[in-house]
């Protein structure tokens, strides 16, 4: 079951979840979309209270917290991306981080092919064979090296797309304004990493005109996710295509704005004045 997502952070609603579990119910996945937290203190309770686990999808919000706990604990698991396109990355890759002492041997499982070998290697059993479904989810040693020197300047990192993220939402906060323009919107209490800067156009006539107009000056501006429950694969299992109006409107009208650590401040600026230029 695919439920929408709020307007203001473009996070799962908790009413339209509420209305959509049943007894069959077994876990809730939320994102916490742009790093932003989606209210993990209010989906934790309600998940605890329904006896349901709670998965966070963290690919935008590695170090990023909401009143001071790190998004990623909230939950009985929850999930990191280091590809090319998050803020920590190796080319591709993740990691599952577990909350849950009592999955870590399924865990470790699904991740040795379906083999016991990671009791084998603690020398729990005396030779190692399948035991359950499995596949090849060991991360190499040359993407695991990667990934160790950008984890070692993720405070750098994070701080670099932090002061990009401003300078996109102090340029932009008056021409967002008068052009019906929505620029993100943190809650209090959100502490998020700089993943992403993205706006809200009016319509996705004005979005696809955005995108072109910042072509012409030399930017490429992107939009990005189509809402799952149209997508030809729910559709195969039964998805309402009409169920997540909120999430029909944030495909068609959000653009992302050009934002990686090595963005310089003044091909910044010429991101900000090309979208300056833009009136609705
Ligand atoms: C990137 C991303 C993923 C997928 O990450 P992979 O490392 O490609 O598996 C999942 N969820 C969200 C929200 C993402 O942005």
């Amino acid at each position: 079951m695919f439920a929408d997502v709020r307007l203001d952070t473009l996070n799962i609603d908790l009413e339209h979840v509420r209305s959509l579990v049943t007894e069959r119910t077994k876990a809730i996945c939320i994102v916490h979309y742009a790093g932003v937290a989606a209210d993990p203190f209010a989906f934790a309770k309600f998940c605890e209270e329904s006896s349901i686990r709670l998965i966070e999808d963290n690919a935008h919000g590695l170090g990023a917290t909401f009143a001071n706990k790190r998004l990623g604990t909230f939950g009985a698991m929850s999930t990191l991306s280091f590809h090319e396109t998050k803020n920590i990355s190796c080319g591709e890759g993740g990691a599952l981080v577990l909350n849950d002492p009592s999955l870590v041997e399924p865990a470790e499982i699904l991740r040795e092919k379906g083999t016991n070998r990671a009791r084998f290697l603690r020398g729990q059993v005396d030779k190692y064979t399948w035991v359950a479904n499995g596949s090849s989810w060991t991360m190499s040693d040359l993407l695991a090296a990667v990934l160790t020197a950008q984890l070692e300047h993720q405070s750098d990192i994070e701080q670099t797309r932090l002061a990009i993220w401003s300078r996109y939402f102090e340029s932009l906060l008056d021409w967002a304004t008068a052009n019906e323009i929505r620029l993100p919107h943190i809650p209090e209490h959100a502490r998020h990493p700089g993943h992403m800067f993205y706006l809200r156009m009016p319509s996705q006539m004005a979005r696809d005109h955005f995108i072109e107009h910042m072509r012409s000056h030399g930017v490429v501006t992107v939009f990005h996710y189509q809402a799952l429950n149209q997508s030809p694969a729910a559709l195969r299992f039964d998805a309402d295509p009409a169920a997540c109006p909120n999430s029909s409107i944030a495909a068609q009208t959000i653009v992302r704005l050009p934002m990686y650590s090595t963005l310089t401040p003044n091909q910044q600026e010429r991101v900000i004045e090309a979208a300056l230029k833009f009136k609705i």
